[in-house]
C-alpha cells in the first residue's frame, strides 16, 4: 500500500495514509476547531484622517486646477475639478471599506485576517508557529494621529520575516497599545 496523499510506502497493511500526513491532517483539524477569540484588531475610518492621509495629492490637484483657471484654460480647470471629485469619492469609498472591514482576530493557536477594498477581498488563516515577527509601522502623519499599520511577518523563503503570506492592517488606532497587548498574548502562547 502507498499513502493516499503523498505516495510514500506504508508499513502497515490496513492504513491508507502515512504517519506524517496523518499528523498534518490532525494539525489542520485542531486549527479549524480553535474558535476561542482572544483579541481583535480592526482598521479605522474617519473623514478627517482620510483627507489628511491624501492631503498632498489633493493639494496638487487643487493647485493644478487653480493654475488652469488663472491662465484662463477653463476647460482644463473644469476637467481638473472633475478629476478631483472622482478622486475624492474613490478615496473615501476605499478608505471606508477598508476601515470598516479590515480585521485580524487572534485565537489560541492561529489568527484570521480579513481585508476588503474596492478592488480585492482577502481572507487568510495564519498559524502562530509560522509568525516570525509582529511590528507596528508608523509614518509621520500616523504618529501625529496615534495610528499605525500592524504588520504580521511570516516565515518566508528569504531569511527574516516576510509580509508576503503575512498580513497588514493599515491605520490601526492606538497602535502602540495594540502592539503591547499582542506581544503579551504571544509571550503567553509561544512557549
Ligand atoms: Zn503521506
Amino acid at each position: 500500500m502507498k499513502c493516499r496523499i503523498c505516495g510514500a510506502n506504508l508499513t502497515k497493511e490496513n492504513a491508507d495514509i502515512c504517519v506524517e500526513c496523518y499528523k498534518k491532517y490532525q494539525e489542520e483539524e485542531d486549527l479549524k476547531k480553535d474558535n476561542n477569540e482572544v483579541y481583535r484588531v480592526s482598521g479605522s475610518f474617519t473623514v478627517g484622517y482620510s483627507i489628511v492621509k491624501h492631503l498632498e495629492i489633493i493639494l496638487i490637484i487643487i493647485i493644478a486646477m487653480i493654475g488652469c483657471f488663472v491662465i484662463s484654460n477653463i476647460s482644463a480647470g473644469i476637467c481638473g475639478l472633475g478629476f478631483l471629485i472622482i478622486y475624492l469619492v474613490l478615496m473615501f469609498l476605499n478608505d471606508r471599506l477598508k476601515g470598516k472591514n479590515d480585521r485580524i482576530i487572534f485565537y489560541d493557536t492561529k489568527l484570521m485576517y480579513h481585508t476588503k477594498n474596492i478592488l480585492i477581498t482577502d481572507d487568510k488563516t495564519i498559524k502562530y508557529t509560522d509568525i516570525v515577527d509582529i511590528k507596528p509601522y508608523q509614518t509621520f502623519k500616523q504618529k501625529i494621529f496615534g495610528r499605525g499599520d500592524l504588520c504580521i511577518y511570516v516565515k518566508g523563503v528569504l531569511p527574516g520575516g516576510s509580509l508576503i503570506g503575512g498580513a497588514q492592517i493599515k491605520d490601526v488606532k492606538n497602535i502602540v497599545k495594540v502592539c503591547e497587548d499582542i506581544s503579551q498574548i504571544f509571550n503567553l502562547k509561544r512557549e
